[in-house]
């Protein structure tokens, strides 16, 4: 009999449905879904906010702050994790959306 120790799995269903994790373009950081703002790019190559998570198409999460989003624009990382062009009134939507969530806060 012939083994080469080759392992069979026999599992045959990896569970793969997982969350998947939520990581901000800019900082690499993580958080609760409420710290981050979504962005996704469809089908037509349009780059959209999806503030309800729930767009279809390649998603991309920025944090909710000022700080990370001039980060992400200084280093391209929307277009980069989105992988289509960031029309600059998405970086206009993006920022009304972190000061209102400012405004929420205090
Ligand atoms: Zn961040």
């Amino acid at each position: 009999m012939k083994d080469d120790g080759q392992l069979t799995i026999d599992s045959g269903q990896l569970t793969v449905s997982r969350e998947p994790e939520r990581m901000c373009v800019a900082c690499r950081g993580r958080g609760g879904k409420e710290t981050f703002v979504r962005l996704v790019c469809g089908k037509c190559g349009t780059v959209r906010l999806d503030l309800a998570g729930k767009l279809p198409g390649r998603g991309a999460y920025i944090h909710r702050e000022a700080s990370c989003l001039k980060a992400a624009i200084k280093k391209n990382s929307l277009t980069r994790a989105l992988r289509c062009a960031v029309p600059p009134e998405i970086y206009d939507l993006l920022e009304s959306e972190i000061k209102n969530n400012d405004k929420q806060r205090s």
